[in-house]
């Protein structure tokens, strides 16, 4: 049976969550120029020469050529012979993907960070912390019971697990049953044996993904291709979706550059009827123009024929300014009526 959103027409408040999944592309767009150190971020056929790992493979005697870095990888873990070079080639990539840090000035993550609520998720597959830097930059400004779930559905450098108590935190910080350091969440995966369930702590990302899914109002997928290669993760992604009564309603928007076809192709299965667009700039997406407000907006315009003005997150805005923007969104939220007024007047 189809449902309607869970919108509560006394105060403007939509419950059902806005899901964001995030890719390398999204990465590429809000660090253009690398990162604060001008660090470049890698992708999988380029990891190998940016990383520099190239002469380390040399040193088993192998040879390079170009390939593929998750081939590459699950080829030498198939082989079962280089268990020594695979362990140097994961502690190369945590340490690359470890020593990256956002620059100063406003990101996208910053941007996607505060444009959510805590009843939203952002979900990543990317290695870099990123989303976990702008998430603890920015958790002061709203409260961090206001900010927005996130999930590591790759590993990630910034995430540690305790494996003894099954805690998960800040990968520096210490586990605060043991005391002892979090060690890292795992990262690396032989691209055809994805088994995201066989680790406990990439299982719970994938349930925390699947709980929002499951009841999502609002996806917005940003520079993720959902490629065939990773069958496991369209199907953790495609179950859910099926299982959603509200999906009829709801809107998918799509953030990249590849041609509007191929990009279309990619999320065919995931599209209800027409209820998509395709944007190649975030700036032009839902989520941009009614920041910490996407489903409960969309949901006036669609369901409640009283749409609210835009409030358009504004571009090129300092840290500093773009946390002032924001705040009086989080103070409306702690009255527990939503006005729907864009930021600057009266509400
Ligand atoms: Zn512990």
């Amino acid at each position: 049976m189809p449902t309607l959103p869970k919108l509560d027409i006394k105060n403007n408040c939509n419950h059902s969550p806005h899901v964001v999944i995030l890719g390398a592309g999204a990465s590429f767009a809000a660090l253009p120029d690398g990162d604060k150190d001008g660090r470049r971020l890698p992708l999988m056929n380029n990891l190998v020469e940016v990383i520099g790992l190239e002469p380390l493979i040399e040193e088993y005697g192998l040879k390079y050529e170009g390939e593929n870095f998750e081939a590459t990888y699950d080829a030498l873990v198939h082989s079962g012979q280089y268990d020594e070079l695979v362990g140097e080639i994961d502690a190369a990539v945590e340490n690359y993907f470890g020593q990256m840090e956002l620059p100063e000035e406003a990101t996208l993550y910053d941007y996607l960070v505060l444009g959510l609520r805590n009843k939203d998720i952002i979900a990543t597959f990317n290695w870099d912390p990123f989303l976990a830097q702008a998430f603890q930059r920015n958790m002061h400004v709203v409260g961090y019971d206001q900010m927005p779930q996130i999930a590591f559905l790759h590993g990630n450098v910034a995430v540690g697990v305790c494996c003894s108590c099954k805690t998960k935190g800040w990968r520096y910080n210490a586990c605060d049953r043991c005391e002892n350091r979090f060690g890292p969440s795992k990262l690396l995966y032989p691209v055809s044996q994805k088994n995201y369930s066989s680790d406990e702590f990439l299982n719970s990302e994938w349930e925390n993904l699947q709980n929002h899914l499951k009841h999502a109002y609002f996806i917005t997928v940003f520079g993720y291709s959902a490629p065939v290669t990773d069958a496991e993760a369209r199907k953790l992604m495609l179950d859910v979706w099926a299982e959603n009564t509200t999906k009829d309603l709801a809107q998918i928007d799509i953030i990249d550059i590849k041609p509007r076809e191929e990009v279309k192709e990619s999320w065919q299965d995931f599209i209800v009827r027409e209820n998509y667009a395709i944007q190649s700039d975030f700036f032009d997406t839902y989520l941009s123009m009614h920041p910490r407000r996407s489903c409960d907006a969309f949901a006036m315009a669609t369901l409640q024929q009283r749409p609210w003005e835009d409030n358009n997150f504004p571009e090129g805005l300092s840290l500093e300014a773009l946390q002032d923007w924001v705040r009086p969104l989080a103070e409306e939220e702690k009255s527990g009526h939503l006005s729907g007024n864009p930021c600057g007047k009266e509400n």
